[in-house]
């Protein structure tokens, strides 16, 4: 999928259907996911429309480098900033990804290490 269409993050920009936004500025949106996976599970995406990490552009270095501000600062405003967090951003089937324009996920509030946790790293 490479095409740039309209998805429900698109709805969400434009305040087409409801989201508990976090954060917007002219380049980025965060809100809250529907269906948390932590305490903390917030996304921030580009208002472009940018389908998946195999679309990002030459010209969209400054986007996707904002996306990791934005998630920094809305962290600090959660205050799970210090603790710390998982930012991760899914590709295409394999990867997980649902909604086919990117975001970050950021995760917090809980250990979040991977492998999940220490059990696996034990060999
Ligand atoms: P992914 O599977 O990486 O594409 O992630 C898509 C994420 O979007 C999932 O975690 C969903 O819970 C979340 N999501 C889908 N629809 C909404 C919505 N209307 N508001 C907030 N989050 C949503």
């Amino acid at each position: 999928m490479s095409e740039a269409q309209e998805t429900i993050f698109t709805k969400i920009i434009n305040r087409e259907i409801p989201a508990e936004v976090l954060y917007e500025d002219e380049l980025a949106l965060a809100f809250k996911d529907i269906n948390p996976q932590a305490p903390v599970h917030f996304l921030v995406i580009p208002k472009k429309i940018i389908p998946t990490i195999n679309d990002i552009a030459e010209e969209d270095r400054e986007i996707v480098g904002h996306l990791y501000r934005v998630a920094a600062k809305v962290a600090q405003d959660l205050g799970v900033a210090a603790d710390g967090y998982r930012a991760v951003m899914n590709c295409n089937e394999h990867g997980g990804q649902t909604v086919y324009h990117i975001h970050l996920h950021v995760l917090g509030g809980k250990p979040m290490g991977w492998p999940p946790y220490t059990e696996k790293l034990k060999v």
